[in-house]
């Protein structure tokens, strides 16, 4: 919401907050920016990439302006075909959106969730793609919880349900990580392969029975960098007898 459309209550509110604990731009660190985003200011919120153009609609890579059409299999998707049926992605994984993820996964910044919130509504096809869609985080081993204290692939997930709530969105936490991966930044695409491979299994029989199997399934992670998590975790989902399985991420890398 734009300050000017505040009730002016929350506005002295805001104002209040704004000089105890002084917001501070996450690139740039400009104090209390004005702007679209809370985090963000105006100038660093022009680094932001987002992927409203022609795109892969298999694995959602750029193909493409906006006055292009999107297409189904670039030849990397030819080459290596993923698990999932589509994917979405809303942003380069760059500027001020790469500081917002690594605010929420490496900071414990949870509060970049409103900010990720407002992004997420400037995306193009985003409503149609998570129309009735059921949303399965990807799951984090245990270990990591502990440390990080929350799974950001299910906050990003519960943050899409809450903005689009016209969508019907449900959240269900099919999967669960059976085995500790490495970390896979340094990995090339085949050792990623490797690193995943059993990482993922159904958690509960019992939850997904009551999953219709026609049901339009969509894996969400923060990042898609070779496809290969959220690959492995469609595989998983369609071994368990669900053949509509999607994934979708907040950033991609390009
Ligand atoms: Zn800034
Ligand atoms: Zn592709």
């Amino acid at each position: 919401m734009s300050p000017s459309k505040k009730n002016p209550f929350r506005r002295l509110y805001d104002k209040i907050l704004d000089f105890i604990l002084p917001r501070k731009c996450i690139l740039c660190g400009k104090i209390n920016p004005k702007g679209e985003f809370e985090n963000i200011c105006p100038k660093c919120a022009r680094s932001i990439k987002l992927l409203n153009g022609a795109r892969c609609l298999i694995c959602a890579e750029p193909v493409g302006d906006a006055n292009q059409p999107d297409i189904v299999g670039c030849p990397n998707c030819m080459r290596f075909p993923p698990d999932f049926n589509r994917c979405f992605a809303v942003a380069a994984f760059d500027g001020a959106v790469r500081e917002m993820i690594i605010e929420l996964k490496y900071r414990t910044g949870t509060y970049i969730m409103r900010d990720m919130s407002i992004l997420v509504k400037k995306s193009r096809g985003i409503r149609e793609f998570l129309q009735d869609a059921i949303l399965v985080p990807v799951p984090l081993h245990r270990s990591r919880i502990i440390r990080r204290k929350y799974n950001q692939s299910d906050l990003i997930a519960r943050m899409l349900a809450k903005t689009f709530p016209e969508c019907n969105i449900k959240v269900k936490p099919m999967l669960k990580r059976i085995r500790k991966t490495k970390t896979q930044t340094t990995l090339d695409r085949d050792e990623r392969a490797e690193n995943m491979r059993g990482a993922f299994a159904i958690a509960d029989k019992s939850a997904i029975s009551k999953i219709p199997k026609d049901g339009k399934i969509i894996v969400v992670d923060d990042v898609i960098t070779t496809s290969v998590t959220l690959s492995e975790c469609a595989k998983i989902i369609k071994g368990a007898g669900y053949k509509n399985v999607n994934a979708f991420a907040i950033a991609r890398r390009i």
